[in-house]
């Protein structure tokens, strides 16, 4: 496995060779009994053989967190191997219990398991992002049925990110203003791309939805570090409860989705320039975004270069909101 950067759009691309593809076994890697071999990277409560939540290495990662990138040219091309870490995040020990139905205490031991190893892999100066994200169902691309998330820190920071990264900072150096509070601002006063808030934390539909129900999970105030923010057990028990009822919300139009976490970058990576992260503070804003997978509604014609979408997201956020979440799943076990 190598990472090849396209000279042209400069995105890193994952190059497998075939031989390389996952197998999945028939009993569950992941399930307590199973999972003995695996190295525990986390787990609460710590080291407890009953543990809710563990962090493992991935069985077939697709980054390996040994040696350095070893960049090279190939003529004018560039590639590097495929440095990095891939971690399971055993989001708990019941295989048939998926994150939306787990009780929000549970769901906010999953979030401290994504701070607490976002913050750790942040040391390592030679990965310049961390991701955290979860595919859900078959549709999305998860390949072990134990529900898990995943991790993964890279020496490079992922196109999107680096998309959003360069327009936050533009926008800042235009304003003086996050981009990412004025939208939370205008979405919430205009109330026709919300599916929900609270006086901490809203839900919406963005303006320009890729996909039908495109949804983001972010704070209302202003924060840019994730690991930063949610760190105590009573804003990640807030937080947990929000994304529970958003997650039932959409799940009852669709059972697969990606969710994906952006955060800042790592600012202590090696080869950063000085400088080039000043105002990222006040100018970046954690947020959630989840892309749900929806084969009926999505076009064989549709060009991956430009997203198709059949569903304006004023449409799909009235449906969204309209949707009533049953009380005892509210409440769950707080
Ligand atoms: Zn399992
Ligand atoms: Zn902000
Ligand atoms: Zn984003």
């Amino acid at each position: 496995m190598e990472l090849r950067k396209d000279p042209i759009t400069m995105s890193w691309v994952i190059i497998e060779g075939p031989e390389e593809n996952g197998i999945t076994p028939d009993d569950c890697p992941l399930c307590p009994g199973n999972d003995s071999g695996l190295q525990s990277i986390y787990s609460s409560p710590y080291n407890h053989p009953n543990w809710q939540v563990r962090v493992v290495p991935h069985l077939h990662p697709v980054y390996r967190i040994e040696g350095d990138a070893m960049r090279c040219g190939e003529g004018l091309y560039d590639k590097m191997r495929n440095l990095g870490a891939h971690e399971i995040v055993v989001e708990t020990p019941d295989h048939a219990l998926p994150l939306s139905q787990q009780p929000p205490e549970k769901i906010a031991q999953v979030l401290q398991a994504y701070v607490s190893r976002i913050a750790d892999l942040k040391k390592d100066r030679r990965f310049r992002y961390i991701t955290v994200f979860r595919n859900q169902g078959q549709s999305a691309g998860q390949d072990l049925s134990h529900p898990h998330s995943e991790i993964t820190a890279t020496p490079f920071i992922p196109r999107r990110i680096g998309y959003e990264l360069r327009s936050a900072q533009r926008y800042f150096d235009l304003k003086e203003r996050c981009l990412i509070c004025d939208i939370v601002k205008q979405e919430i006063s205009q109330q026709v791309r919300t599916v929900d808030s609270t006086d901490q934390f809203v839900a919406l539909c963005p303006f320009a939805s890729r996909v039908p129900y495109e949804t983001w999970v972010l704070p209302a105030y202003h924060h840019c570090h994730f690991e930063e923010d949610l760190t105590s057990p009573e804003s990640q028990l807030r937080f947990a409860r929000f994304l529970k009822t958003i997650l039932q919300r959409l799940e009852s139009v669709t059972p697969a989705y990606h969710l994906v976490l952006h955060s800042s970058p790592n600012t202590n990576a090696k080869f950063e320039q000085a400088g080039s992260w000043k105002t990222l503070s006040d100018d970046y804003h954690w947020h959630f975004e989840i892309l749900p997978v929806i084969a009926s509604k999505s076009k064989s014609y549709s060009l991956k270069e430009v997203y198709y979408n059949s569903l304006p997201p004023e449409d799909a956020a009235a449906e969204l909101r309209s949707i009533a979440i049953p009380a005892a799943k509210i409440s769950g076990a707080g």
